[in-house]
């Protein structure tokens, strides 16, 4: 088949919402224009987004700990225990984090944090029932699985039963991070001490079982290759077509370039370039031609700038994510966050969509 003919041909199986193999994906990436992964992306978020709306949320990243014993090549924000700026966050500390966040209109945080020996299972079991005590309609998207696969083991119980006692306690979504790229050759160099691919997905899987909302991430443009990018969708794919009925599994997909100009990772492989806008929207594009599967498709405003989250919105992206209420503007927060909804919105409705405010699970509010 000629070149183009086969393009067009698997442009419209995508926008059938069929499955692409790895082959189709990977010929596609390598050969589609940009334009047309775009149109096509956007056709297909049309066909599951009919309504013309772009939602965001408002919630704030809570950084539980920065000790941790990890030390993935990209990142800066780690710390040794005896470091003079380690710490982990009081109770006092997230009640004034969260009164903020409350004053603004938000009700979720992100709770997130370095993989801490120190704290273990009942740490965490403690603190999310204080916080759920305190804020009964506080809603935790926390931890992730490479933590859940550290405290289990620290525990010396299953991924599933950690992830029961959580839910329990008060989890109410697992956020996708630390699935960098879901290739053990990759995250071998990138971020050894964390989980495999395999306990990634695994841990991915239960959670789905026991009716945990979830996302999916991706942060790519470091030492992978195409092809492991694809694999990388796929494997999420393939967790999503074996959820249970009830149960939402992935809500959400979002990919990001790595970051950081003095990381580790940049230091050791000088050749890293940043992702180039063209390349971010095509990668973005091709999240949604191959995972017709998972509804919703985040573009990170704040990762790649207002303009390119606009085009973004027309090449397969249906939400804006979320207004961060970030540490260095907490003093003014009232000021900010407030701006940063009326941006938000303006941005929306400068790109061509009807801005709404959503919870986690995309129930717009
Ligand atoms: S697990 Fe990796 S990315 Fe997360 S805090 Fe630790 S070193 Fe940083």
């Amino acid at each position: 088949m000629a070149k183009n003919q086969k393009i067009n041909t698997l442009l419209e199986k995508a926008i059938n919402l069929d499955f692409l193999n790895h082959e189709e994906a990977l010929f596609l990436y390598k050969n589609a224009s940009l334009s047309k992964l775009l149109f096509t992306a956007n056709q297909i978020r049309e066909k599951l987004h009919p309504n013309n709306i772009v939602s965001y949320i408002i919630d704030r990243n809570i950084n539980l700990t920065n000790i941790c014993f990890s030390n993935c090549l990209f990142c800066n924000f780690c710390r040794n225990k005896n470091s003079d700026d380690a710490y982990v966050l009081s109770i006092k500390e997230y009640i004034e984090k969260i009164d903020v966040l409350k004053s603004l209109g938000g009700n979720q945080i992100l709770l997130q944090g370095g993989m801490n020996p120190d704290l273990k299972l009942d740490f965490y079991l403690r603190l999310f029932k204080e916080l759920k005590q305190i804020y009964p309609d506080l809603k935790l998207h926390a931890l992730g699985p490479p933590e859940i696969a550290f405290i289990a083991k620290q525990e010396g119980i299953s991924t599933k039963q950690c992830l029961e006692l959580l839910i329990n306690a008060g989890l109410d979504s697992l956020p996708g991070a630390g699935a960098e790229i879901l290739s053990d050759r990759v995250r071998k160099i990138v971020s050894p001490a964390k989980a495999s691919t395999e306990e990634w997905l695994k841990i991915m899987q239960e959670a789905h079982q026991l009716g945990l909302t979830s996302s999916a991430t991706m942060m790519f443009g470091h030492l992978e290759t195409l092809e492991e990018r694809i694999e990388h969708f796929i494997k999420l794919r393939n967790v999503q077509e074996i959820k249970p009925k009830n149960s939402k599994g992935f809500i959400s997909f979002t990919a990001w370039p790595v970051a950081g100009e003095s990381t580790k990772l940049l230091k050791k492989f000088p050749k890293i370039k940043p992702i180039t806008s063209t390349e971010f929207l095509k990668t973005l594009a091709m999240s949604r031609i191959i995972l017709p599967n998972i509804p919703n498709i985040q573009v990170s405003w704040l990762t790649m700038g207002k303009e390119i989250a606009q085009l973004a919105l027309h090449g397969g992206a249906n939400d804006m994510s979320s207004i961060m209420i970030e540490e260095n503007v907490v003093s003014q927060a009232g000021k900010n966050f407030k701006l940063g909804v009326k941006e938000m919105e303006e941005t929306i409705l400068q790109a061509g969509f009807i801005p709404k405010l959503r919870n986690q699970e995309y129930e717009y509010l």
